[in-house]
């Protein structure tokens, strides 16, 4: 998704908006903090929806001119018995404050629930996480970064360099959202990290669509090994027909990534989730259910 950030959110996040507040959904209460899990555990987490007026910005070579979708947006805790890590930032949970949502050509962006919100009906807030990664810094994977400043930031070195690069400065909306991420501790690596040392959970480099663009690996006990796309694929689509966005850093590299992916799920045998894709999103166990 591109990083250019929306002008209509500035009405929420800065109250400027002309119109009268509307009151938002009430959302169930928060758990107490839960002890540590024996076992991993998946949670699948709603983290937006984006509803897209023109499709064609999603491949450089036509193949969506003139569609229209939807995509949801996701993020994933993984619990191990030796931590808790968090899977992309999703939307900015300031959008949950608008109702219809926030416009801003060809997007429509809405948060029904708070990833806040989400994390404490698990009974794992923002604050008790240890560790917290993306696929990519583009802003609908960063929106709540801020709330992870205390968690080990792990981080491909490219992306790394990527969104705190002069340029990303300047896009001033989307880089607020996760500043505070700079002065986190950090953990970066080049090609994988196995985030707790066991092979469980395995965060693995595809740069090309972001220069440090990286997808999940986790092995479940029950439900099998689970490959989150992070935006290798936006689409279902995409993934048959290896359509590289126009927004996008490296198409050499993003096709590379692409073979790299697959033979990842194939040597694996991993259920592969892309994470926008509506209908992967709905065949999940929604939090606070999860895989194990
Ligand atoms: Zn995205």
């Amino acid at each position: 998704m591109r990083s250019n950030v929306l002008l209509a959110l500035a009405c929420v996040l800065f109250a400027g908006c002309s119109k009268a507040p509307v009151e938002a959904p009430k959302e169930e209460k928060a758990k107490p903090i839960e002890p540590k899990v024996d076992a991993l555990r998946l949670y699948v987490l709603d983290c937006g929806h984006i509803d897209i007026a023109d499709l064609s910005i999603f491949d450089r070579g036509g193949a969506y001119d003139g569609r229209a979708d939807k995509f949801v947006d996701t993020c994933y805790l993984a619990r191990h018995p030796k931590g808790d890590l968090l899977w992309d930032a999703g939307l900015p949970d300031a959008i949950h404050d608008a109702p219809d949502g926030v416009r801003e050509a060809p997007f429509t962006l809405k948060v029904p629930k708070t990833l806040k919100g989400q994390l404490e009906r698990i009974g794992v807030p923002p604050e008790a996480i240890e560790y917290f990664s993306i696929s990519h810094s583009h802003f609908d994977h960063l929106g709540n970064g801020n709330l992870f400043k205390d968690s080990t930031f792990i981080v491909n070195a490219k992306e790394l360099a990527h969104m705190f690069r002069d340029e990303a400065r300047k896009d001033a909306q989307t880089f607020a959202n996760y500043a505070d991420l700079e002065a986190a501790k950090k953990s970066t690596f080049t090609d994988s990290y196995d985030v707790f040392g066991d092979g469980a959970v395995i965060i693995v480099s595809m740069p090309g669509h972001t220069p440090g663009h990286s997808v999940l690996l986790i092995n479940l006990e029950h439900s099998g090994p689970v490959l989150l796309s992070g935006d290798l694929y936006h689409l279902a689509e995409a993934r048959e027909r290896r359509t590289v966005p126009s927004f996008n850093s490296d198409a050499g590299e993003t096709l590379a990534s692409m073979t790299k992916f697959e033979e990842l799920a194939k040597a694996s045998g991993a259920r592969v989730i892309i994470q926008h894709e509506d209908a992967d999103f709905e065949n999940l166990p929604r939090a606070p259910a999860y895989l194990d």
